[in-house]
């Protein structure tokens, strides 16, 4: 037992940086990928399924953003009671998630929260209704989704509940980010990086409000590692598959053939498998790359036959395709 702990922590100590290694090569031979940037004065909205799910997706993208001078608003959708950390009981995991919530989100100097707290059953509407309610009052010009690879049920969810909602209230400019929490979407999908080393003190406070969550959280650490050695950065970064709302919609337009943790796979807690979650579902990225593509093609041609100088994001397309992106750990 003790000699089985000792190997894995040094191979957890060890397996990070070979890996690394496999993304920067990888990374040197596929197109460079758009710098994060933001102009200022941007409202932003964070979906987040879980409390914790928005600092392992962008907590060091929200931190750019308000130093940015943007306004961010991050809407929880559940209350995380569904955890079984700590052995706390349902009641007791709510609460306590929505006080780490609270103090994690004041740490990234988020000042605009909605608590939606849905409990462990809940129906699309609950969802839908309040998202509805709050895309007017936002007005977002970027909104931070889940992602479609993924296969927590509960991302799934709301990415898809999320989606026609969008896609009807958010308007033609805006920009769906969407964030990868487990599941990579690797370089055949990736088309947005923002370099967080600068914001790591202060992601890292973030992380550590988040005690409940602590050891299903270490491995998004290590995504955003791995996503610095891909594009060349320094430290962390944190990689968005950006899009339209229409191109969004697309992919979750339809069900998934299969269950989709028969599809992908996350980085589990020790780093000894993590190129796998990089290898798998490869194919299906790719289709769902196709399926935003063509979305965001039709999209752009419909806006151009009826405003010809609307020239908005559109991005679907990710820098590595057209190379043949084969990903390798
Ligand atoms: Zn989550």
């Amino acid at each position: 037992m003790w000699l089985r702990s000792q190997v894995r922590r040094a191979t957890d100590h060890v397996l990070p940086g070979v890996w690394g290694a496999g993304r920067w090569v990888r990374g040197r031979m596929i197109p460079a990928v758009t710098a994060w940037g933001s102009p200022g004065k941007q409202r932003v909205l964070v979906v987040a399924p879980h409390p914790d799910d928005e600092v392992a997706g962008c907590g060091g993208t929200i931190i750019l953003h308000v130093r940015a001078g943007d306004q961010v608003t991050v809407l929880h959708v559940t209350d995380g009671r569904r955890s079984r950390a700590l052995g706390l009981g349902p009641e007791a995991m709510a609460r306590r998630r929505h006080q780490e919530a609270r103090e994690s989100l004041a740490a990234l100097g988020v000042e605009r929260w909605t608590w939606l707290g849905l409990p462990g059953e809940w129906t699309d509407r609950d969802f839908v209704v309040a998202l509805e309610r709050l895309l007017p009052q936002v007005r977002p010009h970027v909104i931070y989704l889940p992602s479609r690879i993924d296969f927590h049920p509960e991302h799934y969810r709301v990415a898809r509940a999320a989606a026609p909602v969008v896609r009807r209230l958010g308007g033609e400019s805006i920009a769906v980010r969407v964030y990868q929490v487990q599941v990579p979407l690797t370089r055949v999908l990736v088309n947005l990086v923002a370099p967080i080393e600068a914001a790591v003190p202060d992601v890292l406070r973030a992380y550590g409000r988040y005690v409940s969550q602590a050891g299903s959280l270490r491995s998004t650490l290590r995504m955003k590692a791995y996503a610095a050695r891909s594009h060349g950065l320094a430290g962390m970064a944190e990689e968005f598959w950006e899009m339209s709302g229409a191109a969004y919609a697309a992919l979750h337009a339809q069900e998934p053939a299969r269950a989709l943790v028969d599809t992908f796979r996350g980085l589990r807690l020790p780093a000894l498998t993590d190129p796998l979650g990089f290898l798998r579902g490869r194919r299906e990225r790719r289709r769902l790359l196709r399926l935003a593509t063509v979305a965001e093609d039709a999209s752009t041609h419909a806006m151009s036959a009826t405003a010809p100088q609307a020239h908005t994001r559109r991005r679907a397309r990710a820098g590595g395709t057209e190379a043949g992106a084969d990903e390798q750990p």
